[in-house]
Protein backbone atom coordinates (compact mmCIF):
# COMPACT_ATOMS: atom_id res chain seq x y z
CA UNK A 1 0.00 0.00 0.00
CA UNK A 2 2.65 2.77 0.93
CA UNK A 3 4.53 1.48 -2.45
CA UNK A 4 1.69 2.48 -4.31
CA UNK A 5 1.17 5.82 -2.28
CA UNK A 6 4.50 6.92 -2.90
CA UNK A 7 4.77 5.39 -6.04
CA UNK A 8 5.78 8.16 -9.04
CA UNK A 9 2.81 7.11 -11.35
CA UNK A 10 0.22 7.81 -8.26
CA UNK A 11 -0.80 11.34 -9.55
CA UNK A 12 -0.87 10.33 -13.20
CA UNK A 13 -3.40 7.68 -12.53
CA UNK A 14 -5.67 10.31 -9.94
CA UNK A 15 -5.73 12.69 -13.02
CA UNK A 16 -6.97 10.20 -15.25
CA UNK A 17 -9.19 9.09 -13.26
CA UNK A 18 -10.87 12.57 -12.87
CA UNK A 19 -10.39 13.29 -16.23
CA UNK A 20 -13.37 10.04 -16.56
CA UNK A 21 -15.63 11.20 -13.78
CA UNK A 22 -15.60 14.32 -15.71
CA UNK A 23 -16.40 13.14 -18.53
CA UNK A 24 -19.22 10.68 -17.02
CA UNK A 25 -20.65 13.95 -15.31
CA UNK A 26 -21.16 15.51 -18.65
CA UNK A 27 -22.85 11.97 -19.92
CA UNK A 28 -24.82 12.33 -17.25
CA UNK A 29 -26.17 15.54 -18.03
CA UNK A 30 -26.53 14.82 -20.94
CA UNK A 31 -28.49 12.17 -20.60
CA UNK A 32 -30.76 13.72 -17.86
CA UNK A 33 -31.49 16.26 -20.20
CA UNK A 34 -34.31 13.93 -21.99
CA UNK A 35 -37.27 11.23 -19.88
CA UNK A 36 -35.64 8.38 -21.92
CA UNK A 37 -32.40 8.38 -21.01
CA UNK A 38 -32.70 10.10 -17.34
CA UNK A 39 -31.68 7.06 -16.19
CA UNK A 40 -28.78 6.38 -18.18
CA UNK A 41 -27.59 9.75 -17.00
CA UNK A 42 -28.26 8.99 -12.97
CA UNK A 43 -26.22 6.00 -13.96
CA UNK A 44 -23.22 7.72 -15.15
CA UNK A 45 -23.40 10.74 -12.68
CA UNK A 46 -23.29 7.49 -10.13
CA UNK A 47 -20.62 5.83 -11.73
CA UNK A 48 -18.66 9.23 -11.82
CA UNK A 49 -19.17 10.08 -8.35
CA UNK A 50 -17.68 6.65 -7.26
CA UNK A 51 -14.88 6.80 -9.24
CA UNK A 52 -14.23 10.48 -8.11
CA UNK A 53 -14.64 9.59 -4.19
CA UNK A 54 -11.77 6.60 -4.54
CA UNK A 55 -9.74 8.63 -6.22
CA UNK A 56 -9.84 11.28 -3.95
CA UNK A 57 -9.54 9.52 -0.99
CA UNK A 58 -6.48 7.64 -2.65
CA UNK A 59 -4.94 11.85 -3.18
CA UNK A 60 -6.48 12.26 0.58
CA UNK A 61 -4.26 8.59 1.91
CA UNK A 62 -1.05 9.84 -0.45
CA UNK A 63 -0.98 13.44 0.94
CA UNK A 64 -1.28 11.87 4.74
CA UNK A 65 1.65 9.94 4.19
CA UNK A 66 4.12 12.93 2.68
CA UNK A 67 2.42 15.67 5.43
CA UNK A 68 3.07 14.59 8.65
CA UNK A 69 0.09 15.76 10.82
CA UNK A 70 -1.09 12.62 11.55
CA UNK A 71 -0.97 8.88 10.71
CA UNK A 72 -2.43 7.62 7.43
CA UNK A 73 -4.69 5.02 9.42
CA UNK A 74 -6.50 7.91 11.15
CA UNK A 75 -6.59 10.15 8.88
CA UNK A 76 -7.94 7.49 6.59
CA UNK A 77 -10.75 6.46 9.67
CA UNK A 78 -11.75 10.13 10.19
CA UNK A 79 -12.68 10.18 6.26
CA UNK A 80 -14.27 7.12 6.46
CA UNK A 81 -16.40 7.62 9.36
CA UNK A 82 -17.28 11.18 8.21
CA UNK A 83 -18.44 9.18 5.07
CA UNK A 84 -20.70 6.95 6.69
CA UNK A 85 -22.40 9.44 8.24
CA UNK A 86 -23.05 11.73 6.04
CA UNK A 87 -24.01 8.46 3.86
CA UNK A 88 -26.64 7.28 6.12
CA UNK A 89 -28.03 10.52 6.83
CA UNK A 90 -28.41 10.54 3.37
CA UNK A 91 -29.73 7.99 2.06
CA UNK A 92 -32.43 7.87 5.20
CA UNK A 93 -33.69 11.18 3.74
CA UNK A 94 -33.47 9.99 0.26
CA UNK A 95 -35.58 7.03 1.01
CA UNK A 96 -38.14 8.62 3.29
CA UNK A 97 -38.85 11.96 1.65
CA UNK A 98 -42.34 12.04 -0.10
CA UNK A 99 -42.06 13.63 -3.56
CA UNK A 100 -44.01 16.99 -2.28
CA UNK A 101 -41.11 16.94 0.01
CA UNK A 102 -38.45 17.23 -2.89
CA UNK A 103 -38.42 20.57 -3.63
CA UNK A 104 -37.61 21.70 0.30
CA UNK A 105 -34.71 19.03 0.64
CA UNK A 106 -33.26 20.12 -2.93
CA UNK A 107 -33.10 23.99 -1.28
CA UNK A 108 -31.41 22.90 2.03
CA UNK A 109 -28.88 20.12 -0.11
CA UNK A 110 -27.56 23.69 -1.90
CA UNK A 111 -27.47 25.54 1.50
CA UNK A 112 -24.92 22.93 2.52
CA UNK A 113 -22.58 23.10 -0.47
CA UNK A 114 -23.03 27.11 0.38
CA UNK A 115 -21.70 25.96 4.20
CA UNK A 116 -19.01 23.84 3.03
CA UNK A 117 -17.52 26.36 0.94
CA UNK A 118 -17.02 29.00 3.51
CA UNK A 119 -15.85 26.64 6.05
CA UNK A 120 -13.53 25.47 2.94
CA UNK A 121 -12.35 29.08 2.52
CA UNK A 122 -12.16 29.66 6.05
CA UNK A 123 -9.60 26.20 6.63
CA UNK A 124 -7.24 27.42 3.84
CA UNK A 125 -7.13 30.47 4.80
CA UNK A 126 -6.25 30.05 8.28
CA UNK A 127 -3.71 26.93 7.45
CA UNK A 128 -1.88 28.80 4.89
CA UNK A 129 -1.63 31.94 7.27
CA UNK A 130 -0.37 29.58 9.81
CA UNK A 131 2.15 28.33 7.10
CA UNK A 132 3.38 31.87 6.93
CA UNK A 133 0.59 33.47 4.56
CA UNK A 134 -1.10 32.61 1.47
CA UNK A 135 -0.62 35.09 -1.72
CA UNK A 136 -3.17 37.39 -3.34
CA UNK A 137 -4.19 34.99 -6.02
CA UNK A 138 -5.16 32.56 -3.34
CA UNK A 139 -6.83 35.33 -1.21
CA UNK A 140 -9.18 36.48 -4.17
CA UNK A 141 -10.23 32.27 -4.36
CA UNK A 142 -10.74 32.29 -0.32
CA UNK A 143 -13.10 35.58 -0.63
CA UNK A 144 -14.57 34.68 -3.66
CA UNK A 145 -15.67 31.19 -2.51
CA UNK A 146 -16.64 32.56 1.22
CA UNK A 147 -18.51 35.23 -0.60
CA UNK A 148 -20.44 32.93 -2.69
CA UNK A 149 -20.60 30.28 -0.35
CA UNK A 150 -22.57 32.57 1.95
CA UNK A 151 -24.87 33.87 -0.28
CA UNK A 152 -25.88 30.41 -1.63
CA UNK A 153 -26.12 29.00 2.42
CA UNK A 154 -28.78 31.93 3.76
CA UNK A 155 -30.58 32.06 0.36
CA UNK A 156 -30.87 28.65 0.33
CA UNK A 157 -32.15 28.42 3.84
CA UNK A 158 -34.85 31.17 3.01
CA UNK A 159 -35.86 28.92 -0.21
CA UNK A 160 -36.47 26.09 2.03
CA UNK A 161 -38.56 27.75 4.53
CA UNK A 162 -40.23 29.00 2.01
CA UNK A 163 -41.02 25.85 -0.04
CA UNK A 164 -42.28 24.18 2.61
CA UNK A 165 -44.42 26.88 4.04
CA UNK A 166 -42.43 28.14 7.35
CA UNK A 167 -41.63 31.63 6.30
CA UNK A 168 -44.36 33.37 3.90
CA UNK A 169 -44.39 32.90 0.28
CA UNK A 170 -45.06 36.58 -0.67
CA UNK A 171 -42.13 38.83 -1.06
CA UNK A 172 -40.26 40.76 1.78
CA UNK A 173 -40.37 44.46 -0.12
CA UNK A 174 -37.68 46.66 2.00
CA UNK A 175 -37.83 50.34 0.95
CA UNK A 176 -34.90 50.93 -0.89
CA UNK A 177 -34.12 47.52 -1.14
CA UNK A 178 -32.17 47.28 -4.54
CA UNK A 179 -30.19 49.95 -2.99
CA UNK A 180 -29.20 47.91 0.32
CA UNK A 181 -28.05 44.98 -2.24
CA UNK A 182 -25.86 47.82 -3.77
CA UNK A 183 -24.47 49.00 -0.43
CA UNK A 184 -23.89 44.95 0.31
CA UNK A 185 -21.66 44.72 -3.43
CA UNK A 186 -20.02 47.97 -2.56
CA UNK A 187 -18.48 47.01 1.35
CA UNK A 188 -18.07 43.55 0.23
CA UNK A 189 -15.44 45.07 -2.72
CA UNK A 190 -13.82 47.50 0.01
CA UNK A 191 -13.06 44.70 2.27
CA UNK A 192 -11.74 42.25 -0.52
CA UNK A 193 -9.00 45.05 -1.25
CA UNK A 194 -8.37 45.31 2.60
CA UNK A 195 -8.30 41.18 2.69
CA UNK A 196 -5.83 41.14 -0.04
CA UNK A 197 -3.68 44.11 0.66
CA UNK A 198 -3.66 42.99 4.44
CA UNK A 199 -0.36 40.50 5.28
CA UNK A 200 -1.21 39.91 9.02
CA UNK A 201 -3.55 38.63 11.60
CA UNK A 202 -5.93 41.66 11.19
CA UNK A 203 -7.02 39.56 7.50
CA UNK A 204 -9.52 37.91 9.33
CA UNK A 205 -11.41 41.09 10.44
CA UNK A 206 -12.67 41.72 6.73
CA UNK A 207 -12.99 38.10 5.96
CA UNK A 208 -15.67 38.16 8.46
CA UNK A 209 -17.26 41.50 7.74
CA UNK A 210 -17.57 40.05 4.47
CA UNK A 211 -18.93 36.71 5.91
CA UNK A 212 -22.02 38.48 7.72
CA UNK A 213 -22.52 40.98 4.73
CA UNK A 214 -23.09 37.92 2.40
CA UNK A 215 -25.07 36.14 4.82
CA UNK A 216 -27.39 38.83 4.91
CA UNK A 217 -27.70 39.19 1.07
CA UNK A 218 -28.30 35.61 0.59
CA UNK A 219 -31.01 36.00 2.82
CA UNK A 220 -32.50 39.55 1.19
CA UNK A 221 -32.23 38.63 -2.00
CA UNK A 222 -34.39 35.20 -1.56
CA UNK A 223 -37.03 36.64 0.79
CA UNK A 224 -37.83 39.26 -1.46
CA UNK A 225 -38.73 37.31 -4.57
CA UNK A 226 -43.01 36.40 -4.40
CA UNK A 227 -44.44 32.60 -4.53
CA UNK A 228 -44.96 32.50 -7.89
CA UNK A 229 -41.66 33.30 -9.02
CA UNK A 230 -39.76 30.70 -6.65
CA UNK A 231 -39.03 28.22 -9.54
CA UNK A 232 -35.94 30.59 -10.92
CA UNK A 233 -34.58 31.01 -7.27
CA UNK A 234 -34.11 27.11 -7.08
CA UNK A 235 -32.65 26.84 -10.27
CA UNK A 236 -30.52 30.08 -9.81
CA UNK A 237 -29.34 28.81 -6.18
CA UNK A 238 -28.47 25.25 -8.08
CA UNK A 239 -26.30 27.35 -10.36
CA UNK A 240 -24.60 29.18 -7.20
CA UNK A 241 -24.10 26.00 -5.63
CA UNK A 242 -21.79 24.92 -8.21
CA UNK A 243 -20.21 28.12 -8.36
CA UNK A 244 -19.48 27.86 -4.38
CA UNK A 245 -18.34 23.93 -5.35
CA UNK A 246 -15.85 25.40 -7.85
CA UNK A 247 -14.56 28.25 -5.74
CA UNK A 248 -14.04 25.40 -2.87
CA UNK A 249 -12.11 23.26 -5.95
CA UNK A 250 -9.47 26.44 -6.44
CA UNK A 251 -8.99 27.14 -2.80
CA UNK A 252 -8.26 22.92 -2.84
CA UNK A 253 -6.35 22.98 -6.31
CA UNK A 254 -8.46 20.37 -6.70
CA UNK A 255 -9.19 19.85 -10.22
CA UNK A 256 -12.00 17.79 -10.35
CA UNK A 257 -14.38 19.76 -8.12
CA UNK A 258 -13.72 22.54 -10.61
CA UNK A 259 -14.87 20.73 -12.99
CA UNK A 260 -17.72 19.74 -11.36
CA UNK A 261 -18.60 22.68 -9.83
CA UNK A 262 -18.66 24.03 -13.51
CA UNK A 263 -20.97 21.71 -14.73
CA UNK A 264 -23.56 22.05 -12.34
CA UNK A 265 -23.22 26.22 -12.34
CA UNK A 266 -23.12 26.66 -15.98
CA UNK A 267 -26.15 24.02 -15.94
CA UNK A 268 -27.68 25.68 -13.03
CA UNK A 269 -27.96 28.79 -15.04
CA UNK A 270 -28.89 27.62 -18.08
CA UNK A 271 -31.90 25.89 -16.57
CA UNK A 272 -32.48 29.33 -14.59
CA UNK A 273 -32.86 30.90 -17.97
CA UNK A 274 -35.07 28.76 -19.26
CA UNK A 275 -37.33 29.07 -16.57
CA UNK A 276 -36.88 32.89 -17.00
CA UNK A 277 -38.04 32.75 -20.67
CA UNK A 278 -40.87 30.46 -19.64
CA UNK A 279 -42.40 32.67 -16.81
CA UNK A 280 -41.39 35.56 -19.10
CA UNK A 281 -39.04 37.24 -16.70
CA UNK A 282 -35.97 38.98 -17.00
CA UNK A 283 -32.51 37.26 -16.22
CA UNK A 284 -30.93 39.89 -14.92
CA UNK A 285 -33.47 40.88 -12.28
CA UNK A 286 -33.56 37.83 -10.83
CA UNK A 287 -29.94 38.02 -9.99
CA UNK A 288 -30.78 41.39 -8.48
CA UNK A 289 -33.40 39.59 -6.63
CA UNK A 290 -37.00 40.96 -5.38
CA UNK A 291 -38.13 40.60 -9.85
CA UNK A 292 -41.22 40.66 -11.30
CA UNK A 293 -44.15 41.08 -8.87
CA UNK A 294 -42.33 44.64 -7.93
CA UNK A 295 -44.56 45.02 -5.15
CA UNK A 296 -48.09 43.54 -6.21
CA UNK A 297 -48.60 40.99 -2.88
CA UNK A 298 -51.82 39.68 -4.07
CA UNK A 299 -54.66 40.00 -6.65
CA UNK A 300 -57.08 42.14 -5.56
CA UNK A 301 -59.96 40.59 -4.14
CA UNK A 302 -62.51 40.77 -7.06
CA UNK A 303 -65.99 39.49 -7.43
CA UNK A 304 -65.89 36.59 -10.64
CA UNK A 305 -69.51 35.30 -10.10
CA UNK A 306 -70.18 32.04 -8.65
CA UNK A 307 -69.00 28.72 -9.84
CA UNK A 308 -70.15 25.40 -10.46
CA UNK A 309 -69.84 22.12 -9.37
CA UNK A 310 -69.56 18.52 -11.51
CA UNK A 311 -69.75 15.21 -9.98
CA UNK A 312 -67.38 12.25 -10.53
CA UNK A 313 -69.62 10.16 -12.46
CA UNK A 314 -70.80 13.26 -14.51
CA UNK A 315 -67.59 14.07 -15.58
CA UNK A 316 -66.95 10.13 -16.41
CA UNK A 317 -69.82 10.86 -19.18
CA UNK A 318 -68.37 13.66 -20.47
CA UNK A 319 -65.11 12.11 -21.19
CA UNK A 320 -66.71 8.82 -22.79
CA UNK A 321 -68.61 10.65 -25.37
CA UNK A 322 -65.32 13.75 -25.68
CA UNK A 323 -63.09 12.85 -29.10
CA UNK A 324 -60.12 14.87 -27.78
CA UNK A 325 -59.33 15.25 -23.73
CA UNK A 326 -56.12 17.36 -22.65
CA UNK A 327 -55.06 17.02 -18.83
CA UNK A 328 -53.30 19.57 -17.06
CA UNK A 329 -51.85 18.65 -14.05
CA UNK A 330 -50.55 20.86 -10.82
CA UNK A 331 -48.66 20.36 -7.81
CA UNK A 332 -52.22 19.11 -6.24
CA UNK A 333 -51.47 16.17 -8.46
CA UNK A 334 -48.52 15.72 -6.65
CA UNK A 335 -49.99 16.02 -3.00
CA UNK A 336 -52.40 13.84 -3.85
CA UNK A 337 -50.29 10.91 -5.36
CA UNK A 338 -53.21 10.88 -8.23
CA UNK A 339 -50.73 10.35 -10.77
CA UNK A 340 -51.38 5.88 -11.20
CA UNK A 341 -55.37 6.62 -11.21
CA UNK A 342 -54.66 9.31 -13.70
CA UNK A 343 -52.47 6.81 -15.87
CA UNK A 344 -55.37 4.26 -15.47
CA UNK A 345 -58.16 6.68 -16.36
CA UNK A 346 -55.89 7.87 -19.75
CA UNK A 347 -55.44 3.99 -20.51
CA UNK A 348 -58.93 3.23 -20.25
CA UNK A 349 -60.28 6.37 -22.21
CA UNK A 350 -57.55 5.64 -25.14
CA UNK A 351 -58.97 2.24 -24.99
CA UNK A 352 -62.61 3.63 -25.77
CA UNK A 353 -61.05 5.55 -28.87
CA UNK A 354 -60.43 9.10 -27.24
CA UNK A 355 -57.42 11.33 -27.98
CA UNK A 356 -55.85 11.89 -24.28
CA UNK A 357 -52.81 14.33 -24.08
CA UNK A 358 -50.98 15.89 -20.94
CA UNK A 359 -50.47 19.91 -20.91
CA UNK A 360 -47.03 20.35 -18.83
CA UNK A 361 -46.45 23.71 -17.60
CA UNK A 362 -42.54 24.46 -17.41
CA UNK A 363 -43.23 25.66 -13.77
CA UNK A 364 -46.29 23.11 -12.86
CA UNK A 365 -45.58 21.52 -9.51
CA UNK A 366 -42.52 22.25 -7.45
CA UNK A 367 -39.63 21.32 -9.30
CA UNK A 368 -38.42 21.78 -12.58
CA UNK A 369 -39.34 19.05 -14.71
CA UNK A 370 -41.65 17.62 -11.42
CA UNK A 371 -44.85 16.44 -13.06
CA UNK A 372 -42.89 14.92 -16.20
CA UNK A 373 -41.46 12.56 -13.17
CA UNK A 374 -44.54 11.99 -11.59
CA UNK A 375 -46.30 11.17 -14.76
CA UNK A 376 -42.99 8.70 -16.08
CA UNK A 377 -43.19 6.96 -12.70
CA UNK A 378 -46.89 5.60 -13.75
CA UNK A 379 -45.64 5.15 -16.94
CA UNK A 380 -47.81 7.57 -19.14
CA UNK A 381 -46.89 6.89 -22.70
CA UNK A 382 -44.01 10.11 -23.17
CA UNK A 383 -45.44 10.75 -26.86
CA UNK A 384 -48.53 11.87 -25.33
CA UNK A 385 -47.15 13.95 -22.52
CA UNK A 386 -46.06 17.81 -24.50
CA UNK A 387 -44.34 20.83 -23.39
CA UNK A 388 -46.87 23.99 -22.89
CA UNK A 389 -45.66 25.48 -26.34
CA UNK A 390 -46.83 22.54 -27.89
CA UNK A 391 -49.88 21.76 -27.05
CA UNK A 392 -51.26 25.66 -26.18
CA UNK A 393 -52.49 26.30 -29.79
CA UNK A 394 -54.70 23.12 -29.49
CA UNK A 395 -57.17 24.08 -27.03
CA UNK A 396 -59.70 25.54 -29.13
CA UNK A 397 -60.50 22.11 -30.73
CA UNK A 398 -60.53 20.35 -27.88
CA UNK A 399 -63.63 18.89 -26.13
CA UNK A 400 -62.59 18.61 -22.54
CA UNK A 401 -59.80 19.82 -20.30
CA UNK A 402 -59.25 17.73 -16.79
CA UNK A 403 -57.27 20.23 -14.30
CA UNK A 404 -55.96 18.53 -11.77
CA UNK A 405 -54.59 20.14 -9.14
CA UNK A 406 -53.47 23.01 -10.77
CA UNK A 407 -54.05 26.59 -10.56
CA UNK A 408 -51.14 29.34 -11.10
CA UNK A 409 -49.72 27.45 -13.94
CA UNK A 410 -53.55 27.65 -15.69
CA UNK A 411 -54.69 31.26 -14.42
CA UNK A 412 -55.99 33.33 -16.85
CA UNK A 413 -55.34 36.79 -14.74
CA UNK A 414 -51.22 35.76 -15.86
CA UNK A 415 -52.59 37.48 -19.52
CA UNK A 416 -55.45 39.56 -18.18
CA UNK A 417 -54.58 41.18 -15.40
CA UNK A 418 -51.44 43.55 -15.53
CA UNK A 419 -51.16 44.43 -12.05
CA UNK A 420 -51.46 40.59 -10.83
CA UNK A 421 -48.72 39.33 -9.25
CA UNK A 422 -48.44 36.45 -11.82
CA UNK A 423 -48.70 39.02 -15.13
CA UNK A 424 -47.08 38.18 -17.99
CA UNK A 425 -46.56 34.43 -17.09
CA UNK A 426 -47.66 32.34 -20.17
CA UNK A 427 -49.86 29.81 -19.07
CA UNK A 428 -51.67 26.96 -20.63
CA UNK A 429 -54.81 28.76 -21.68
CA UNK A 430 -57.33 25.93 -21.18
CA UNK A 431 -60.25 28.31 -20.85
CA UNK A 432 -60.71 27.81 -24.52
CA UNK A 433 -61.41 24.30 -24.44
CA UNK A 434 -65.47 23.24 -24.37
CA UNK A 435 -65.42 22.01 -20.96
CA UNK A 436 -63.21 22.07 -18.32
CA UNK A 437 -63.34 20.54 -15.42
CA UNK A 438 -60.76 21.74 -12.54
CA UNK A 439 -59.77 18.96 -9.43
CA UNK A 440 -59.04 20.64 -6.34
CA UNK A 441 -60.45 20.60 -2.46
CA UNK A 442 -61.66 23.72 -2.30
CA UNK A 443 -61.87 27.20 -3.68
CA UNK A 444 -58.15 28.25 -2.44
CA UNK A 445 -55.48 30.30 -4.53
CA UNK A 446 -52.29 28.52 -5.89
CA UNK A 447 -48.81 29.18 -4.37
CA UNK A 448 -48.33 32.33 -5.92
CA UNK A 449 -51.71 33.62 -4.12
CA UNK A 450 -53.79 35.13 -6.43
CA UNK A 451 -57.17 34.05 -7.12
CA UNK A 452 -58.42 31.59 -10.59
CA UNK A 453 -60.81 33.33 -12.49
CA UNK A 454 -61.06 30.39 -14.58
CA UNK A 455 -63.12 28.98 -11.94
CA UNK A 456 -66.06 31.02 -12.76
CA UNK A 457 -65.80 30.84 -16.39
CA UNK A 458 -69.65 29.66 -18.12
CA UNK A 459 -67.29 26.63 -19.85
CA UNK A 460 -65.80 25.18 -16.33
CA UNK A 461 -67.24 23.19 -13.63
CA UNK A 462 -65.15 22.37 -10.45
CA UNK A 463 -65.07 18.49 -8.42
CA UNK A 464 -64.13 19.21 -5.28
CA UNK A 465 -62.33 16.27 -2.84
CA UNK A 466 -58.98 15.18 -2.94
CA UNK A 467 -57.88 14.85 -6.48
CA UNK A 468 -56.87 10.89 -6.30
CA UNK A 469 -60.34 10.01 -4.41
CA UNK A 470 -61.94 11.62 -7.45
CA UNK A 471 -60.01 10.20 -10.43
CA UNK A 472 -60.74 6.99 -8.82
CA UNK A 473 -64.34 7.59 -8.56
CA UNK A 474 -64.05 8.23 -12.33
CA UNK A 475 -61.61 5.34 -13.10
CA UNK A 476 -64.76 3.48 -11.63
CA UNK A 477 -67.67 4.84 -13.48
CA UNK A 478 -65.48 4.35 -16.57
CA UNK A 479 -66.04 0.89 -16.39
P1 LIG B 1 -50.42 25.62 -7.50
O1 LIG B 1 -49.44 25.47 -6.41
O2 LIG B 1 -50.66 26.97 -8.07
O3 LIG B 1 -51.83 25.04 -7.05
C1 LIG B 1 -51.98 23.70 -6.65
C2 LIG B 1 -53.43 23.46 -6.36
O4 LIG B 1 -53.56 22.09 -6.01
C3 LIG B 1 -53.94 24.26 -5.17
O5 LIG B 1 -54.77 25.31 -5.61
C4 LIG B 1 -54.68 23.24 -4.29
O6 LIG B 1 -56.03 23.66 -4.10
C5 LIG B 1 -54.67 21.96 -5.14
N1 LIG B 1 -54.44 20.77 -4.32
C6 LIG B 1 -53.57 20.60 -3.32
N2 LIG B 1 -53.68 19.38 -2.80
C7 LIG B 1 -54.65 18.74 -3.51
C8 LIG B 1 -55.23 17.46 -3.43
N3 LIG B 1 -54.82 16.54 -2.53
N4 LIG B 1 -56.20 17.15 -4.31
C9 LIG B 1 -56.64 18.06 -5.21
N5 LIG B 1 -56.13 19.29 -5.32
C10 LIG B 1 -55.14 19.63 -4.48
O7 LIG B 1 -49.99 24.57 -8.63
P2 LIG B 1 -49.39 24.73 -10.09
O8 LIG B 1 -48.67 23.45 -10.33
O9 LIG B 1 -50.43 25.18 -11.05
O10 LIG B 1 -48.34 25.91 -10.00
C11 LIG B 1 -47.08 25.75 -9.39
C12 LIG B 1 -46.75 26.98 -8.56
O11 LIG B 1 -45.60 26.70 -7.77
C13 LIG B 1 -46.44 28.17 -9.43
O12 LIG B 1 -46.83 29.37 -8.79
C14 LIG B 1 -44.90 28.08 -9.52
O13 LIG B 1 -44.33 29.33 -9.83
C15 LIG B 1 -44.58 27.64 -8.08
N6 LIG B 1 -43.28 26.96 -7.94
C16 LIG B 1 -42.86 26.08 -8.88
C17 LIG B 1 -41.61 25.49 -8.78
C18 LIG B 1 -41.10 24.62 -9.90
O14 LIG B 1 -39.89 24.51 -10.08
N7 LIG B 1 -41.97 23.97 -10.64
C19 LIG B 1 -40.72 25.75 -7.62
C20 LIG B 1 -41.29 26.65 -6.64
C21 LIG B 1 -42.54 27.22 -6.81
P3 LIG B 1 -56.86 23.17 -2.82
O15 LIG B 1 -56.04 23.51 -1.63
O16 LIG B 1 -58.15 23.91 -2.90
O17 LIG B 1 -57.04 21.69 -2.97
Amino acid sequence: MSDFLTSEQLPGLIQAAYIIAGILFIGALAGLSKHETAKRGNLFGMAGMGLALVATLVLAARNSQFGDQRPLGVTMALILVAMAVGGSIGAWRARTVEMTGMPELVAMLHSFVGLAAVLVGYNSWLELRDLGGSDAVHDVEVFVGVFIGAVTFTGSIVAWAKLSGRMTSSPLMLPGRHLLNLAILVGSTALAVWFVVDDGELGLVPLLLMTALALLLGFHLVAAIGGGDMPVVVSMLNSYSGWAAAAAGFMLSNDLLIITGSLVGSSGAILSYIMCKAMNRSFVSVIAGGFGSDGAISGEERDYGDHREITAADTADLLASARSVVITPGYGMAVAQAQYPVAEMTKKLREKGVDVRFGIHPVAGRLPGHMNVLLAEARVPYDIVLEMDEINGDFHETDVVLVIGANDTVNPAALEEPGSPIAGMPVLEVWHAKDVVVFKRSMATGYAGVQNPLFFKDNSRMLFGDAKERVDDIVRALG
